[in-house]
């Protein structure tokens, strides 16, 4: 064994670096919360864009991802992520992933979204898990809390239980913090609590104030939330309002149609997605079809209600191209990371590519580190050194708070409301801490760049083109980028 290696979250990020791991001989734990189904890659829809097919490239990937990230993406990111597509695609195609269909999604110039029926996640990761067990990676049902870090050196992490668990490597994939708003169609308990922890013990977090939210979501009368995934407008699919007339571009950025819905909402109306025209639209999506009818909804006859809902954070540990967080022995992949690549906002079906890569290099990485630094003495899986349980708190009334003040829409009113009213909320440090960051890098960012709108500075400012810091209860708004341009 060359050293032990523990892994937050069981998703697409976390399953991926655990099977490269445990291949390189590895042991590997994969600590998880809820179950283990719950992940957000498990509902990924339209699947996984790679520039691999006839008539595209990787600069053309590249170039869209970087005009929707309205060019606040790290360029050595956004090319080193992309250029390894390849082997993104050997790593699924080995595991036994058959892709049924390339879809076009809005942003991007050509086809390149491998899907399989509209339900990629539920494949993806049912073949994942498979190898990961085969491999004998070990999997821990824990909500974990805290980080472990002594030295600028992270030790391992600590549970909601209290229980310690120590690693020579850890690798923080718990995704990110879409939980934290009302509506959203991801996992409910992807919350944030590692970024707030490690930024809580003087960790630096990034971009903390770009969430993303998807435009077309069916939030039922129970509150469940059904995603329409974009490659249905790709087939044709629009949106309207109630008499019937489109008022948007279906495939213009998602930020542009969440907040051109958002605002007809605002205005009263009703905002409705039609698919009646999508020719065997049951077949493409069977997924999101038969979810719907069970609803009482046939995409083929019904008109479907929509609202935009909080859909990924862009924002997260800061990271290295090599996946490396500023602190030793500690990395981050997936949505739980913020390396750069998808600057101010996120292109489509390019989160589960960051994810794949990410998962495979930072196995590289910790390969050559753990060289380095050599292993942590005397590590058992589960220590005895056992803490006070914490509890969650209050994380309804947060959910709110975060949805009115701190959503699609902000102004510097609103965000003083938020940040008093969060300030008196109970609720677990590590939770409050990550939404008064992102509260405060809102505040901060006087201006509209991406998924970031303020209402009360409707408009680009070039001089704050430049990724958001967070470290030790400050916000910084960077000048310049970090890894060139
Ligand atoms: C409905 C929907 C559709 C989507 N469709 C697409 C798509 O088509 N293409 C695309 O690229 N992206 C899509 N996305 C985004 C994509 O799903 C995510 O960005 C991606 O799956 C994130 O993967 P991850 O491994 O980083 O985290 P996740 O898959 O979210 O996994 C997080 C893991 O961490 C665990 N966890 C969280 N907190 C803790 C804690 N405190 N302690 C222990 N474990 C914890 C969770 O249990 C889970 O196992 C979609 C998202 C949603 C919600």
């Amino acid at each position: 064994m060359k050293g032990r290696v523990g892994i937050v979250g069981a998703g697409l990020a976390g399953l991926t670096a655990a099977i490269s791991l445990a291949e390189r001989g590895f042991d590997v734990t994969v600590l998880y919360n809820g179950k283990l189904e719950d992940s957000n890659s498990d509902k990924i829809q339209a699947g996984i864009a790679l520039p691999i097919l006839d008539g595209d490239s990787i600069s053309l990937h590249v170039i869209d991802t970087l005009k929707t990230g309205l060019f606040m993406n790290d360029i050595d990111a956004v090319w080193n992520i992309i250029s390894k597509a390849t082997e993104a695609y050997d790593f699924l195609r080995r595991l036994g992933v058959n892709f049924e269909s390339v879809e076009l999604e809005g942003g991007h110039s050509r086809p390149r979204v491998f899907s399989i029926r509209g339900e990629t996640g539920k494949h993806i990761m049912k073949v994942i898990r498979e190898r990961a067990r085969e491999l004998g990676v070990e999997f821990v049902n824990k909500e974990i809390y805290e980080v472990l870090i002594k030295n600028n050196e992270c030790l391992g992490v600590i549970s909601s239980d209290g229980h310690e668990y120590l690693f020579d490597s850890t690798i923080i994939a718990s995704g990110g913090y879409t939980g934290i708003y009302r509506y959203t169609a991801g996992f409910r308990g992807n919350l944030g609590i590692l970024i707030g922890d490690y930024i809580r013990k003087g960790g630096i977090a990034m971009d903390l104030e770009f969430v993303q939210f998807h435009p077309t979501a069916y939030v039922s009368p129970d509150g469940d939330v059904i995603l329409i995934s974009e490659a249905v407008r790709g087939r044709g699919a629009i949106i309207t309002d109630s008499r019937g007339n489109r008022f948007v571009n279906e495939l213009a950025p998602r930020d542009v149609v969440s907040r051109a819905i958002y605002r007809k909402l605002l205005e009263g109306e009703k905002v409705y997605l039609d698919a009646r025209n999508v020719k065997d639209v049951e077949k493409s999506f069977p997924g999101i079809y038969e979810a719907l009818l069970k609803k009482g909804l046939d995409m083929k006859r019904d008109r479907i209600p929509i609202v935009p809902v909080a859909h990924y954070s862009i924002g997260g540990i800061l990271v290295d191209l090599y996946w490396r967080a500023p602190t030793r022995r500690l990395y981050a992949i997936g949505e739980a990371a913020a390396s750069g690549f998808h600057g101010a906002n996120r292109l489509p079906s390019n989160s589960s590519l960051e994810c794949v890569v990410g998962g495979l290099e930072v196995s590289r990485t910790i390969s050559r580190d753990l060289e380095k630094l050599g292993r942590l003495k005397d590590i058992n899986l589960e220590t005895v050194r056992l803490r006070n349980p914490s509890k969650l708190g209050n994380i309804d009334r947060l959910r709110d708070i975060m949805w009115s003040y701190v959503g699609l829409e902000r102004d510097s009113h609103n965000l003083m409301i938020a940040e008093r009213l969060v300030n008196e909320l109970d609720i677990l440090p590590q939770i409050k801490t990550l939404a008064l960051a992102i509260i405060k890098c809102a505040a901060e960012r006087k201006e509209s760049r991406g998924v970031h709108y303020r209402r009360d500075y409707p408009y680009v400012d070039e001089r704050l083109k430049g990724h958001s810091l967070f470290a030790r209860g400050e916000c910084r708004i960077e000048g310049i980028k970090r890894h060139g341009v």
